[in-house]
């Protein structure tokens, strides 16, 4: 037995390419183009839909109540954002990260992007933010990521969850 063992051993802080990689497109469509007009595939995972951008729980969660923030415009990188989908993203990180803490009381986050294959991003085309709420010890009841998918029903439960405590 390593001393290892009886620890707790933490996941990469950013490891979200390998829920990417499992939602890159295969048919050619943009796993999020092809969510991002309203009644569209998966609507019950939208929490909020902005005027240039959208809030989508991520189906492949890192940890409970993995959001994805998303230019509705199909561009693989910030710089190519302009400013008003660059104000409206930070708008809704800020949104976000009230209603996750509201409704699911976080002690941390992980917020970021993924930009380009080389920094794991798996929809490398259509740029993204990811926030994910974090629990002290969270890696011990999260199934690892990849090998495991969160049901159906409980990711629909935390979308309404989150819907309905969104905050502006
Ligand atoms: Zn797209």
């Amino acid at each position: 037995m390593t001393k290892k063992m009886g620890k707790k051993v933490r996941r990469p802080l950013w490891a979200p390419w390998r829920i990417e990689y499992i939602v890159s497109p295969k048919d050619g469509q943009c796993f999020l183009c092809g969510r991002k007009s309203p009644g569209g595939k998966d609507e019950d995972m939208i929490i909020h839909r902005g005027e240039k951008a959208f809030v989508i729980l991520n189906m492949f969660p890192y940890n409970s109540g993995h959001l994805m923030v998303a230019p509705y415009r199909h561009v693989a990188t910030y710089s190519l954002l302009d400013s008003d989908e660059r104000n409206e993203i930070s708008g809704l990180l800020a949104a976000a990260e009230r209603t996750l803490r509201k409704a699911m009381r976080p002690e941390g986050f992980n917020i970021g992007f993924n930009i380009g294959k080389a920094a794991g991003a798996g929809i490398e085309e259509h740029i993204h933010l990811h926030i994910v709420p974090r629990w002290l010890g969270d890696n011990n009841f999260m199934p690892v990521l990849g090998s495991e998918r969160v049901v159906p029903q409980a990711l629909s439960a935390t979308a309404a969850l989150l819907r309905k405590h969104w905050t502006p």
